[in-house]
């Protein structure tokens, strides 16, 4: 995350050691944050389509994929030509060894391989619905498609606020970084004392920072 040393080396949960560095948690399998960033995620979607008018159900019934998975969400009005639209949220891991040798000579690439996955997936949609995966990494890049639906010009003209974006913006990068904080302290032992591996002055950064992040989302 900061290139500078944040807690003592460790075993995760999963078995592998986590450096100084702490990067293992935002990538690690048994990532403590994943699910509770992509509820959040999807949420703050949606809250946001029923604030500016359009209605929305998360996990529709009936548009499952070839494998049984649905889709995040579903708008209730049609979105566009006619046809709802249909998301698909995911973060992917900036600094993951796997997205690494693509995100470090290009900013958002992982997001946007994320998007590109999601379009394979749900290519049956295509046609019925307007279909737009949602990808962000845990390093704050968004996708393309994220990109367009965060500047919607229909977002800002039915609230009639030209700050809507801007809003909807600040509380998908604070559902990030809340899920990177959980990712983070998820790889400690079971009952651990945070300090014991946690350098003082980062701590103490640490828990500002989290406090930042929830004035703000209580703000918003
Ligand atoms: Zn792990």
């Amino acid at each position: 995350m900061i290139k500078t040393n944040c807690c003592s080396p460790h075993r995760c949960h999963c078995g592998e050691v986590v450096n100084s560095l702490g990067h293992h948690g935002l990538s690690c399998s048994q990532s403590a944050g994943r699910i509770a960033r992509h509820a959040n995620i999807n949420d703050i979607i949606r809250r946001a389509l029923v604030t500016f008018g359009v209605p929305a159900v998360l996990e529709p019934h009936g548009l499952a994929r070839d494998d049984g998975k649905r889709p995040d969400g579903m708008s209730l009005f049609p979105w566009k030509m006619g046809r709802p639209l249909v998301w698909d949220a995911t973060c992917f891991d900036t600094l993951a060894p796997s997205h690494l040798p693509s995100s470090s000579c290009c900013a958002g690439s992982a997001a946007a391989a994320a998007e590109n996955l999601k379009r394979r997936k749900y290519n049956n949609l295509v046609g019925s619905y307007i279909f737009e995966p949602f990808g962000v990494e845990t390093l704050g890049s968004w996708s393309p498609s994220a990109h367009k639906l965060y500047l919607s010009k229909r977002l800002v003209d039915t609230s009639r606020d030209p700050r809507a974006g801007f809003y909807f913006g600040q509380k998908i990068s604070i559902a990030i970084q809340r899920g990177n904080a959980a990712s983070l302290l998820g790889t400690l032992p079971v009952d651990s004392d945070v300090e014991e591996f946690f350098d003082a002055i980062f701590l103490v950064c640490f828990k500002l920072v989290l406090i930042s992040l929830e004035l703000v989302f209580i703000i918003l």
